[in-house]
């Protein structure tokens, strides 16, 4: 008998208010207790996934090692849960009309009207319990995106609400996360909002089990209890989720809380044992109590928006703390850079991080901070684009090929020393498309990856299309570029070193995709420590 529980997340009053971290939260308690735990989140709106989203609208694009491009909140899920995460993890609106209106081409609805109501909640129910099927899980914690009320979420939500009686008592609960605003003209803490989002949630069938209220201050004892009763939950059920400093210290907050107990309860489950936060706890000592301050710039196109760049942010806290320092991060925005400016702007920094991106905006700046990095002995992460622009600066600058560039930029460059990958060529369509996902990679010895990896080969996660040109591999190669990691079974470029500098790696693999508090990212961890040693010959 499948005895998968599930808990679903859903969220009132205003967007942003963090349920992806609070589902994380709890999903951490739950595995510290003993439970094998999993997240899922399920997105409104109409793209098949996020993989077609520019940054500014949706932060960024996390992408899994079975090469599904997804949420940003995957990331949290996984950087909390240490364990991957897969397609199945999330589902969007657009997956779920493709898969329905593919089933009606099929015929496989013989002959009835296909509708919102069953078909399209069958297909989001299906989406649910398909991760429960084959046991792995205790709990699947399902975060349903958007706000209570949206037109868009309304199949979802009635969805999980036919779901909670198909599951049986004690097999499901609902968490709603709503805001508790302070009005600073009334110095009071308002509870109207969130009794009217449970309001909306009840319209639509669901009672919520458990409140997590976002606020500014404190909530009183008065306040629990008047929220416990004007929303039909026990008072236990109140959960506080106060600003806090960091991110990850949310599960200690919710742990103060009693989040873990109370749904436990709800799911008359029994915990296995007291949660075991030790590792989590010594990461945030070392993460707050660090002996030394590094600056890392962060070149790219999207630093307007921090979310564009949320896995490269986390893993420098991860590797921060594996390091014992604390990293500054300095967005740099690429567009700003020119070769005239270009030491003044990055003065002062132990190390450049040269982003990943897409298209030709910003890129002659990233490759004068490439040249500024690579003359300077400063420590240089180069991630996918930040790869490619590593190989063409030294094209145009070592080799003298002055006009070398990816075929991405510059069609007609007369030395092409990124290409599009053969594959990609008879590529039309966009979304889905790119080399994604994990691949094998080779390190060479004697090298810096050999090293700080300590095995090989290694796999890592990708999302492009264009690549390094092997008919430029040994002339890179004799000027002194050296390539220390390949793909097995295509000889693709994945790494390039240069022998005679402190720190300079770029990589055409996403490592910041697999970063975790309990594992650190290796390339992250050596980039800090490089550039905490930069620091101290200052
Ligand atoms: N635009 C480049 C490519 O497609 C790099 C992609 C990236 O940085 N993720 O190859």
């Amino acid at each position: 008998m499948n005895t998968t529980k599930y808990i679903f997340v859903t969220g009132g009053v205003s967007s942003s208010l963090g349920k992806g971290i609070i589902a994380a939260s709890l999903a951490k308690l739950l595995q510290a207790r003993g439970f094998v735990v999993t997240i899922q989140k399920l997105d409104p709106y109409i793209n098949v996934d996020p993989g077609t989203l520019n940054p500014y609208e949706h932060g960024e694009c996390f992408v899994t090692d079975d090469g599904a491009e997804t949420d940003l909140d995957l990331g949290h899920y996984e950087r909390f849960l240490n364990r991957p995460t897969s397609q199945a993890n999330n589902v969007t609106t657009g997956r779920i009309y493709q898969s329905v209106i593919d089933k009606e081409r099929r015929g496989e609805f013989l002959g009835k009207t296909v509708q919102v109501v069953p078909h399209i909640t069958n297909e989001i129910k299906e989406r649910i319990q398909h991760l429960g099927q084959d046991g792995t899980y205790d709990i699947i914690i399902t975060e349903i995106g958007g706000t209570v009320g949206d037109i868009e979420s309304l199949p979802y939500i009635e969805a999980v609400r036919q779901l909670k009686w198909e599951l049986g008592a004690h097999n499901s609960l609902f968490i709603h996360l709503t805001l508790v605003p302070y009005l600073a003209a009334a110095g009071e803490l308002k509870t109207k909002p969130t009794q009217h989002s449970v309001k909306t949630l009840m319209e639509s069938g669901i009672q919520a089990d458990i409140l997590v209220c976002r606020t500014e201050h404190e909530l009183s004892e008065d306040l629990r209890v008047k929220l416990a009763l004007f929303c039909n939950v026990q008072k236990e059920a109140v959960i506080q989720s106060i600003d806090a400093a960091t991110i990850y210290d949310v599960p200690n907050l919710m742990l103060e809380e009693g989040l873990d107990r109370i749904a436990l309860k709800k799911l008359r489950l029994e915990a296995k044992q007291e949660p075991n936060l030790t590792q989590w706890n010594e990461f945030l000592s070392r993460h707050k109590n660090s002996k030394a301050h590094v600056k890392i710039g962060l070149i790219g196109k999207y630093v307007e928006l921090q979310d564009s760049y949320k896995s490269i942010i986390e893993s420098f806290i991860h590797a921060g703390a594996a390091n014992e320092v604390q990293v500054e991060v300095v967005s740099i925005h690429s567009e700003h850079l020119v070769p005239e400016n270009v030491a003044q702007e990055l003065s002062g920094l132990d190390g450049i991080l040269v982003a990943p991106g897409f298209g030709e905006r910003g890129i002659e700046g990233k490759i004068a901070a490439v040249q500024f990095a690579r003359t300077h002995g400063l420590p240089f992460l180069g991630i996918c684009l930040g790869m490619q622009m590593a190989v063409i600066e030294y094209a145009r600058h070592e080799l003298g090929l002055t006009n070398a560039n990816s075929t991405e930029m510059d069609a007609h460059t007369p030395d092409p020393v990124i290409d599009l990958m053969e594959e990609q060529k008879n590529i039309t369509e966009k979304g889905g498309t790119m080399r994604l996902g994990a691949w094998a990679c080779d390190l060479m010895s004697n090298s810096i990856v050999g090293t700080i990896y300590g095995q090989t080969p290694i796999m890592e996660r990708h999302r492009h299309r264009y690549e390094f040109n092997n008919d430029y591999r040994e002339a890179l190669e004799s000027a002194g570029l050296r390539v220390t990691g390949v793909n097995p079974e295509t000889s693709l470029v994945e790494i390039v070193e240069l022998p005679d500098h402190p720190w300079f790696v770029g990589v055409q693999y996403h490592p910041e995709y697999k970063s975790t508090v309990a594992q650190p990212h290796p390339l992250f961890v050596g980039f800090v420590g490089a550039a905490h040693k930069h620091s101290m010959k200052q």
